[in-house]
């Protein structure tokens, strides 16, 4: 039986009664050994999730990789006319949404592109929601929202009501990053606020969209950083209530100009414990395998992760940032990975509601 150090104890009790975890808390758990800090995590993962591990039938379409804002940490954009620079048709995307089995969900995101107009949004959900009528439409960051509203000439709220009219189902959580400003300036300085960000994703929940959130880490932020990020996103979710996961993304160095090493594993599994821990009103903790590896998301499903994502069937943001797993999962390989990790796993869909 493994004793939890003093520092760890009242934090321990405090969730066991269903307290909330402090400011103070959340840096005490990055410091603390890093087993216990997985052990009161996955305590924590049990208690709302039982054995269950879930993930879904999913397809990811990237629209475009011209993109306006050039990211220090982002391997994927390109300017227009440069090598590698490319743009897909809503018939192209249309044709690659053909490919294999038809998925349960659709998560679209990419570039601003600046010539791109509204329309083109519009079409290729109203076309993806007329051909896949079971499939939930989960498409753009909440960076790409404010870019169609600007191409539209439209407010945020009628941006969004225009697309959830078209097939939108729900925002992918991209583009959070760190929303510390001072952080923002050297690895995203183009990008929307983290206020907007936020602001942006209760107008979708307002709509009723549940959307995921998400924190770029292992760069240039500081625990504090990480601790304020959660925070943040704990308080909208108060306010707004439709998050429905929280992906903790690794950053990956290769070919961004932001450069250095990416986190470690043992910072992988930590940082996912601790969001599990503040985290406690949003349900889900997803390993999200794309960017962890394989090997340290399985590891994840005991540090407090309760879901895998799924069979993604080609990812392109992370591979061009030197990821190095594979590009697709096939559900045996996921349903594996979850039992050998002692889960029970369960395919859900788009709001984590388990299919049959
Ligand atoms: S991170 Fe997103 S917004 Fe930034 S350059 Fe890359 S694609 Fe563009």
């Amino acid at each position: 039986m493994i004793s939890l150090t003093p520092a760890l104890q009242p934090l321990a009790r405090k969730r066991e009664r269903g307290e909330r975890l402090s400011r103070e808390d959340g840096l005490a758990l990055f410091a603390a050994p890093l087993l216990q800090v997985g052990l009161l995590a996955h305590a924590e993962k049990t208690r709302r999730h039982s054995a269950r591990v879930t993930y879904i039938i999913n397809r990811h379409l990237n629209p475009t990789n011209i993109c306006t804002l050039r990211c220090p940490l982002c391997a994927f954009s390109r300017d227009a006319g440069d090598a590698g620079a490319y743009c897909l048709s809503v018939d192209d995307l249309l044709r690659a949404a053909e490919e294999g089995e038809p998925p349960d969900e659709f998560h679209i995101v990419g570039g601003l592109h600046p010539d791109l107009p509204f329309d083109y949004a519009l079409e290729l959900l109203s076309r993806l929601r007329a051909r896949f009528p079971a499939a939930a439409l989960k498409a753009f960051t909440a960076v790409e929202i404010d870019h169609w509203a600007a191409r539209g000439g439209l407010a945020i709220a009628d941006c969004l009501e225009r697309l959830q009219r078209a097939g939108l189902d729900g925002l992918t959580g991209g583009g959070a990053e760190i929303f510390t400003p001072a952080v923002r300036a050297r690895i995203c300085p183009k990008k929307i606020s983290g206020e907007r960000w936020l602001a942006i994703h209760g107008a979708a929940h307002g709509l009723g969209m549940r959307t995921t959130a998400t924190m770029l880490y292992g760069h240039i932020e500081t625990v504090e950083d990480r601790v304020d990020h959660l925070l943040a996103l704990r308080a909208q979710q108060d306010r707004s209530g439709g998050f429905v996961a929280f992906i903790p993304l690794a950053y990956h160095p290769a070919n961004t100009a932001l450069g250095g090493d990416g986190p470690t594993a043992r910072d992988d599994l930590r940082t996912l414990a601790v969001a599990r821990l503040l985290l406690d009103n949003i349900p889900h903790i997803k390993a999200y395998w794309v960017m962890l590896g394989l090997k340290t998301a399985q590891v994840a499903l005991t540090f407090g992760a309760n879901d895998l994502d799924g069979t993604v069937m080609e990812e392109r943001i992370c591979h061009m940032a030197g990821g190095d797993s594979p590009q697709a999962l096939s559900e045996a390989a996921l349903r594996r990975m979850i039992e050998d990790a002692g889960g029970v796993p369960a395919r859900r869909d788009s709001r984590h509601q388990p299919l049959a």
